[in-house]
Order: structure tokens, then sequence, then C-alpha cells
């Protein structure tokens, strides 16, 4: 039937508690493996003030630590605590033989320098992949320890290509936002994958055009429901970062959902999306710290 052509087609949702499992699961056998052998694999959370959306998220990675049998510890400092205390801590634990992974829960309180306490993790132990030996590596495309939110994007979208038998490379990928955690590294990932990339930013010119022309939306700029459902190209695939929480405290990302039904192939729900890849992939990097440092 003709009139069938113009039917929008059903936009699929892209479960990130599912596409995770895998992942988990591998992670469980190579910690099983590694506890066979008398290593634990450790990891170190630290946690300074009392920032209430880093307390959840502290809550949810010693928890899914705890599941996989990875021993997380966390050590909480209070706010007030000087530059000095907290990379006095940091040191001690990359001194410290029997931690795998060390984790420095941002964002930290304003009167710490970040890079100053980044630059106290080793590489080999920098389980968030944020510091500046780590973001070399990817810039460089050496081996190291991946950020672990954008390592989680590609995992959704090699895992949608795959479902249809497609390959990213040669794709027209936009990533919106430039962040150090988020942006700045997915782009470099996609690039890896042979996705022809453009990044968006604050001061970039007509957002939605270039949204348009997109077959992978990255959406990373922490703004509630900026992308609009009208501004994607069809069939395109959504991955939505952002995560909000509304005056009427439900959560919402950076993607207008409802709008983009029927018109983006695939798209990741807030919650449930990226955030289950992020704290899949941190356990996983912490495996492979410990398995790197203590094979
Ligand atoms: P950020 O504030 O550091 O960076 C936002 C970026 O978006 C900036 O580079 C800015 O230039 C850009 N931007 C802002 N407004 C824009 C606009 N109108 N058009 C185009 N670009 C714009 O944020 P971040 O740390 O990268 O985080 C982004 C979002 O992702 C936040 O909502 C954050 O909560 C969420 N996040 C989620 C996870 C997860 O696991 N799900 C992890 C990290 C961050």
């Amino acid at each position: 039937m003709a009139g069938n052509m113009s039917q929008p087609r059903a936009t699929v949702r892209l479960d990130g508690r599912e596409i995770a499992a895998p992942l988990r699961q591998h992670t469980a056998a190579a910690v099983a493996a590694l506890r066979q052998r008398g290593v634990v694999p450790s990891l170190a959370v630290v946690r300074v003030g009392d920032d209430a959306a880093s307390q959840i998220y502290v809550g949810a990675k010693l928890k899914a630590a705890a599941a996989l049998g990875i021993v997380a510890l966390e050590h909480h400092l209070p706010a007030a605590d000087s530059q000095g205390a907290v990379e006095s801590l940091v040191a001690a634990l990359a001194g410290d033989d029997g931690i795998d992974g060390i984790l420095v829960q941002l964002p930290l309180p304003r009167h710490l320098d970040v890079e100053g306490v980044l630059a106290q993790v080793p590489a080999s132990k920098d389980v968030d992949g944020f510091g500046l030996h780590s973001l070399g590596a990817l810039a460089a495309g050496a081996p190291g320890l991946r950020p672990c939110t954008p390592a989680g994007v590609m995992r959704i979208l090699e895992h949608w290509a795959a479902e249809r038998g497609e390959h990213l490379a040669g794709k027209r990928a936009l990533v919106i936002g430039r962040s150090r955690i988020v942006g700045k590294p997915v782009a470099l990932l996609l690039l890896a994958a042979d996705c022809t990339v453009t990044i968006a930013h604050s001061r970039s010119v007509d957002l939605a055009a270039l949204v348009a022309e997109a077959d992978i939306v990255v959406a990373a700029a922490g703004s509630p429901r900026l992308i609009r459902g009208s501004w994607l190209r069809p069939g395109s695939v959504v991955i939505d970062v952002g995560i909000h929480r509304l005056s009427d405290g439900s959560l919402c990302g950076d993607v207008d959902t409802e709008g983009a039904q029927g018109v983006a192939g695939a798209i990741t729900p807030v919650p449930g999306g990226v955030g289950p890849l992020t704290i899949a992939q941190l356990m996983a990097n912490t495996v492979a710290a410990c398995e790197a440092r203590r094979a």
C-alpha cells in the first residue's frame, strides 16, 4: 500500500542494562579467574564533600563492584579538606600495591584544583580514564584505559550497528558537547571507529542543521531536552548522555525523547541508557588494570 511508505517507523529503545549484560558477565568471569589465583581486584573511590548526586553515583559504583566480587572502598573526606590533604590520600592509594584502580569522584569542591588531584593517579590505576596520560593515549591511538562514559557510548553504538549488520565506519557522527569527560573523548573514539565526526558546542551556529545531517547523534550538552525530535534525520541513532532532574522529580536527558519517537531509528532512554554502561565499563577497567599490574 502506497500509504504505508510514509508511516513513521517505530523507534528502537536501546536498553543500557541489556546491552551492558555481556560486559558484566565477562568482567565477573575475569574476577573469578583472578580470585582463583588469589588475586582480588580492588577499587578505591575518593569522594570529597557532600554533593548529593556524587553520593548516589558512588553508592551505585560500590554496589556494582560488590556484585562482581571486586573489593571497593570509599574514602570520604570533608568538603573543607585542603589540596594537600586530598593529594596525600590519592598519592598514598597510588603507592598501595593492593589497590588496582583509583577513582576520584567529580566534581570536587570549588577550592580544590582538579588537575593537581588527578595528577596523583598513575596511568596504570586511572580506571576513570580522565588523567592526562590516559587522554593522551586515547588521542594518539595508543593502548590505555578509556574513559567510562565514552567507552559505554561506543558499546551501545557497536551493539546497534551489529544488530543491523552494519558498521560504524563512514557514518556521519555529531557529538554535542566538548567536555573533557564526555564530548572530546567520545569524538576521539568515534574517529577511531572511522566515523566522520563533527563536534558541536555552546558557540556552534545552527545546531538544528548539524543534527539534521547526522546518522549518529551523541548528546552531551547538559541541557534538558535541547535537541528536538523534529531536528533529527529520519532513522538516525541517538545516544542521550545528558541526565537532569526536573522540578516534578522526574528525569530527562538532553533529547526530547517523545519528539524523537517515529523519527529516530533508535534512542537510549534516560535513565537506563548510558548510565548502566558507564558503571559496567568502570568495573571492566578495574579488572583490566588489575590484570595488567598483577598478571
Ligand atoms: P559539561 O557541562 O562539562 O559540558 C557540556 C558541553 O556541552 C560543553 O562543551 C558545552 O560547550 C556544550 N554545550 C552546552 N550548551 C550547548 C548548546 N546549546 N549547544 C551545543 N553545545 C552545548 O557537561 P558533561 O560533564 O560533558 O556532561 C554532559 C551531560 O552528561 C550532563 O547532563 C551530565 O550530567 C551527563 N553525564 C552523564 C553520564 C552518565 O553516565 N550517564 C556521565 C557523565 C555526564
